[in-house]
């Protein structure tokens, strides 16, 4: 198979992980950059043009499209969607993910435990919305960050008002959310690839930190997941409309709770946690799977 990774970094180790994988299948791959794509769009035949080249013929495309790229990434996938190339995950899907409050909303609609999470526009609004969500302590996020930047802990109620009121005056879009406090500064990230967990680590953020995220010096480990997380991992991930995806979960008292679907999950960490060959694991769902004109957002936008 001919299979493109949009990614912007051929030297990242997902990426190389996925191009090692696919050519040991004997796949002709090619990374490319997004950024550096180009096409037009009114043309009934769509195309993709990439550094003055017209490239085409692909079976199959892997999105890697990092979160300061989601815009004109989707637009590229979604091109090569229009030209009939298999999705790994679909534009809409993808774009479904980047956003935490949407993502929540879908995934709250289906019966996903969650921590109870509120979302308000104006400053008056913030005492009532602090009480809805069950008052101090409470984490307060900014909906499109990653990498746990954008995510604060506030302990008293008095924290939070003020973090909030900052965040609102700036005009960021932030959800305020009830604090697991029973996780210990852990959460447990599920790999779905095509309707299973094919691994899973729990990640421990480092002493004195919340934040769970390797990039803010937590740890990670295997862990052998309940039969309940692992099935909200996979439901989590068919909601969102996701052959691949990184399901966070927190141990909530009540039970698994989803913090966050990831669309472009990071391989490192769990391929090193967990000693398995997830990059294999995407390669051969993509040999099982991938057929022309097979995504249903084709023509749908
Ligand atoms: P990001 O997209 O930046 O990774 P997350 O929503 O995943 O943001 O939050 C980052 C980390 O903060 C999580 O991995 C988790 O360890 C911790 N965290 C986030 N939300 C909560 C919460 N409601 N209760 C307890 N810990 C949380
Ligand atoms: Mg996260």
């Amino acid at each position: 198979m001919n299979i493109i990774i949009l990614s912007r970094g051929p030297s990242l180790y997902s990426t190389k992980r996925l191009v090692e994988a696919a050519e040991k299948k004997g796949h002709q791959v090619r990374v490319v950059d997004s950024l550096r794509c180009y096409m037009n769009i009114s043309s009934n035949k769509p195309s993709l043009h990439y550094k003055g080249e017209d490239i085409k013929d692909f079976d199959a495309v892997i999105p890697r499209i990092g979160a300061s790229v989601t815009f004109y990434g989707t637009a590229v996938l979604r091109q090569l969607e229009m030209m009939g190339v298999f999705p790994l995950n679909e534009s809409v899907a993808v774009t479904r993910s980047r956003d935490k409050l949407r993502s929540l909303q879908l995934l709250s609609r289906k019966g996903i435990g969650m921590p109870v999470t509120g979302f308000a526009n104006s400053p008056d609004d913030i005492p009532d919305l602090i009480k809805m969500v069950g008052g101090a302590p409470l984490v307060i996020k900014l909906l499109e960050g990653t990498q746990g930047i954008g995510v604060v802990l506030a302990e008293t109620k008095k924290a939070a008002e003020s973090v909030i009121e900052a965040f609102l005056g700036l005009n960021a879009n932030i959800m305020v959310q009830e604090y697991i406090k029973e996780a210990g500064g852990a959460d447990i990230r599920c790999l779905v690839v095509g309707g299973k967990v094919v691994a899973a680590m729990k990640r421990q953020a480092k002493e004195g930190e919340f934040r769970s995220n390797l990039h803010r010096g937590g740890s990670a480990t295997l862990v052998k997941l309940t039969p309940t997380e692992r099935k909200t991992a996979i439901r989590a991930a068919q909601i969102m409309g996701l052959n691949v995806a990184g399901v966070d979960l927190l141990r909530a008292e009540r039970g698994p709770v989803v913090m966050e679907v990831n669309s472009s999950p990071g391989l490192e960490g769990i391929e090193k946690a967990t000693g398995k060959d997830v990059a294999g694991l995407i390669i051969e769902f993509i040999e099982n799977n991938a057929k022309p004109h097979k995504t249903r957002t084709r023509g749908k936008g």
